[in-house]
């Protein structure tokens, strides 16, 4: 069914005079998105604001009792981290494909096969729905990819919660003693931890192998590579200390049933575009929806709109709703990280280490009396090492050496997985204003014309990435890759398959500055409160916001902005109520 795409002057008939038969939706402020960065504009407006009414919209579906809950909450994949890898590889749908060769030299017999035609070499590719035949290759991130859920990406992620080093965020520009106070409080809200794997209350560790990698890493590594225990966001489970509770994006949230009837969320809808006044040109009038359930358009208003659909998803809807002209940095400047992976299987030595710690003892005899016969002194459920080597000025790259489940990376049957480790090493890129997404189809006159592949598989306008790595950054890659290997050689010996390598570009789903804020609108969005230059009731959040290139993972720092941002909402709704009491 198409979509069914109205004209400006209809929208703005519409929300000036609406149908009795198509009344308005309204709320004081509308979020589309509902991954952590939307749950935290949710929370401190309602918190600050104790009249205001939020409704939130996502594209997608909820999918556990809780609205946005971590999926590897589920004992099941604490039990068998591998199997998460499938729900990563389900959760993510990529950005840009594209078109495959669908030339089939053996497909014989009355078989429909593409025709051939004289349009030159590859003419014969199917563009098939969902691929893209603008991409070119070399500058696309194959593996860039958006996760439609409410809760968007904090319900498989991996909580890795860093602050960045001061060279990776001296472009943003909220003041520092502002941004340490805001980073405070993101910290509070994403339940970030650092000692969840390292000692107990009773002062016993709580993890052989992750305390025996960290010490393996201090003793060989200089004292300023500043060896410590990832920040995560998580907390161990008081019930049962075996398990932890992850962050999601329930957790920034907190139960909503305290909000009474003020938090509404409303899933399956897109957010198709905003729709900007027609006599007042620094404002936004309302939103088109669409119901996926039913295709159906709904048109709501707010006094203000927060846009946090992720890094490719919020220039999309601002894109879509013809803003692209009016903002310029729209798309640009777009940073993404390198991936260096490898896992290695612990050394002997290491092995031996733990066999003969006289503060591992009791546990290691407990183990072997329920499993006689097993060679390692690991019990099955010891946690996972999650150690960090932070960014540094002379190894500028952000180290985690730890075992998680990522779309890659499962051991299977390879190697008992007590004893493998995982590298992951995420160097940066320099900032090009020439890097960038930009989104085609959207200025298409005639509404009956799309072609196949201007509208991804949502009937957004499509999302091309024109993304290359400089010199400077293959240099630094390079470098990254050496170190890797270093370290993995204090460890242990390559998991075969595992290999040192680096991952597809945009892997490391940690894009920014398609969206950044600043101070100068020719090279930024929005300002230092995320409000969107030229206008008064706009506001958008999300990884894309970070100005700066960055080594380590975003959404702390997203969600420290996106406070500053709130704050700004309630500002502005402070005003209107105060308007309306003269
Ligand atoms: C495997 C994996 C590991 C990760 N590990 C880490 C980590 O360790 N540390 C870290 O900092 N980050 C990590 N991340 C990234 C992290 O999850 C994101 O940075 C974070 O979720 C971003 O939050 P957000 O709210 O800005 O966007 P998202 O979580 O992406 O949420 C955006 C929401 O917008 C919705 N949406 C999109 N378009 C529309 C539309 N048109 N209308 C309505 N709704 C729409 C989507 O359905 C989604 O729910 C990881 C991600 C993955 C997948």
């Amino acid at each position: 069914m198409p979509i069914r795409y109205r004209t400006d002057e209809e929208l703005h008939n519409h929300i000036s005079n609406p149908p009795a038969s198509e009344p308005l939706e309204h709320a004081d402020v509308i979020i589309a998105g509902s991954g952590p960065v939307g749950m935290a504009y949710a929370r401190t407006i309602l918190e600050t604001c104790p009249k205001a009414t939020v409704l939130m919209l996502d594209i997608g579906s909820q999918d556990s009792a809780v609205a946005g809950e971590h999926h590897k909450n589920s004992i099941k994949y604490q039990k068998d981290i591998d199997l998460f890898v499938n729900v990563i590889k389900g959760a993510l749908q990529n950005v840009s494909i594209p078109p495959a060769d669908t030339y089939i030299p053996t497909l014989v017999g009355d078989a429909w096969t593409p025709p051939v035609t004289d349009d030159g070499p590859g003419s014969h590719t199917l563009v098939f729905q969902g691929s893209n035949p603008n991409q070119i290759r070399e500058k696309n991130l194959k593996a860039a990819a958006m996760t439609r859920t409410v809760g968007g990406m904090s319900t498989h992620w991996t909580c890795a919660c860093p602050t960045p080093h001061p060279e990776e965020i001296e472009k943003n520009p909220i003041p520092k003693s502002e941004r340490d106070k805001l980073y405070q409080r993101a910290h509070v809200l994403l339940n970030v931890h650092n000692d969840q794997y390292d000692k107990n209350a009773q002062g016993q560790d709580i993890s052989i192998r992750h305390n025996v990698v960290k010490k393996t890493l201090l003793d060989n590594l200089p004292a300023k590579r500043n060896v410590q225990s990832l920040p995560l966001a998580v907390e161990r489970r008081k019930d049962n200390p075996n398990y932890v509770t992850w962050t999601g994006a329930n957790t920034v949230l907190g139960d909503p049933a305290r909000f009474g009837g003020r938090f509404r969320l409303r899933t399956e809808t897109r957010v198709t575009k905003l729709v900007p006044n027609k006599l007042q040109k620094d404002s936004i009038a309302g939103v088109l929806l669409q119901d996926l359930k039913n295709d159906k358009d709904v048109l709501a208003t707010a006094k203000a709109y927060i846009i946090t659909c992720g890094a490719i998803g919020t220039p999309q809807v601002l894109a879509n709703s013809g803003l692209q002209e009016r903002i310029p940095a729209l798309g640009h400047y777009l940073c993404e990280q390198s991936i260096a992976f490898c896992q290695i299987v612990m050394k002997n030595e290491i092995i031996d280490y733990i066999e003969k710690n006289p503060a591992w003892q009791e546990r290691i005899k407990i183990h072997r009396e329920k499993h006689k016969g097993d060679p390692l002194p690991i019990p099955f459920h010891d946690p996972e090492p999650q150690v960090m080597i932070p960014y540094t000025t002379d190894f500028p790259w952000h180290c985690q050496v730890h075992r998680d489940a990522f779309s890659y990376g499962d051991v299977g049957p390879r190697a008992d997985a007590r004893v493998v480790v995982d590298l992951r090493f995420f160097g940066r890129q320099e900032i090009r204003k020439e890097n960038r997404v930009y989104f085609s189809g959207q200025f298409s006159k005639d509404r009956d014309s799309w072609v196949a592949g201007s509208t991804d598989i949502y009937g957004m306008p499509q999302a091309t990435f024109e993304v290359t790595r400089s010199q400077k950054d293959n240099i630094n890659d390079q470098k990254m890759m050496n170190d890797m290997c270093a370290t993995a050689d204090l460890l242990g010996g390559y998991l075969p398959g595992s290999n040192p390598q680096f991952m597809d570009p945009g892997l490391a789903l940690h894009i920014t500055g398609t969206t950044r804020i600043g101070t100068d609108p020719k090279n930024s969005v929005a300002d230092a409160s995320s409000r969107v230059h030229g206008f008064k009731n706009l506001w958008v959040g999300g990884n894309g916001c970070i100005p700066d290139s960055t080594g380590c993972n975003p959404t702390l720092t997203s969600v420290m902005i996106a406070l500053k941002g709130a704050a700004a909402v309630k500002e502005l709704l402070d005003g209107h109520s105060h308007g309306h009491h003269k």
